[in-house]
């Protein structure tokens, strides 16, 4: 069905990569599936998508409109920049939620070890999202939360924490669920208590049954 044909979807999707040197850098184990696989659905739905990519090995989804970015700050600026005129916003990628103090400018030595990597904190985007509610019209907005224990209680409070409409709960430690799988299971909770558990499906499946979760909220 056409279903979301009109609609303006921003989704986020992969990993990022924080740079630690001009050749090192911090990163995660997500392949960025989950997300392309909600870009193709929604634009075979009729959405106008974009996809914000972080590095991924995926060919681009077509009828997409992508936008390719490397670390959290620049997806930051990618999805603030969007927020206007976007009716949902869905938060496929893996964010690293740290990145090294400073960027060294150089390759660093071998011989010249640091003795520790000095860390800071990443912005929280869709924290940031959320905190922009209230703003109208205002995104419906989506999280994913990958989960190795405690999935409801940790997806429930990433919901009302950032302030969303939907959270996607998964599991990363079967190894037919969550990061570089085909396939995934998982709940899906609406910020009205509302609880979907999803069987094992394929990530397309997946992807259609959290934009029908998307399309029952919209107007
Ligand atoms: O990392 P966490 O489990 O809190 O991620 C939950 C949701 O928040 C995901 O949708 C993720 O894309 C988003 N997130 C974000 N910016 C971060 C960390 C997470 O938008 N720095």
């Amino acid at each position: 069905p056409q279903d979301l044909a009109g609609l303006n979807l921003l989704i986020t999707a992969g990993p990022t990569h924080e740079d630690i040197d001009p050749v090192r850098y911090l990163t995660n184990r997500s392949t960025g599936k989950m997300g392309y696989a909600l870009a193709a659905a929604a634009a075979e739905r009729g959405a106008r998508v974009v996809l914000v990519s972080g590095p991924t090995a995926l060919p681009a989804p077509v009828g997409v409109e992508m936008v390719t970015v490397r670390s959290a700050l620049e997806m930051r600026e990618a999805v603030a920049s969007r927020f206007d005129g976007t009716d949902v916003i869905i938060k496929a990628a893996a964010v690293s939620d740290f990145r090294p103090r400073s960027a060294h400018p150089h390759k660093l030595k071998k011989t010249a070890a640091p003795a520790a990597l000095e860390l800071t904190a990443n912005p929280d985007i869709l924290l940031e999202a959320g905190r922009r509610k209230g703003e109208s019209p205002c995104p419906l907005l989506v999280g994913f939360a990958a989960e190795s224990q405690g999935h409801d209680a940790e997806g429930s409070r990433k919901l009302t924490a950032k302030n969303l409409d939907l959270i996607v709960v998964n599991d990363i430690l079967g190894s037919a669920t969550g990061f570089a799988a085909d396939t995934n299971q998982v709940t899906i909770l609406d910020r009205d208590g509302g609880r979907t558990e999803l069987p094992l499906l394929s990530k397309e499946d997946t992807a259609h049954r959290v934009l029908d979760a998307v399309r029952r909220r919209l107007p």
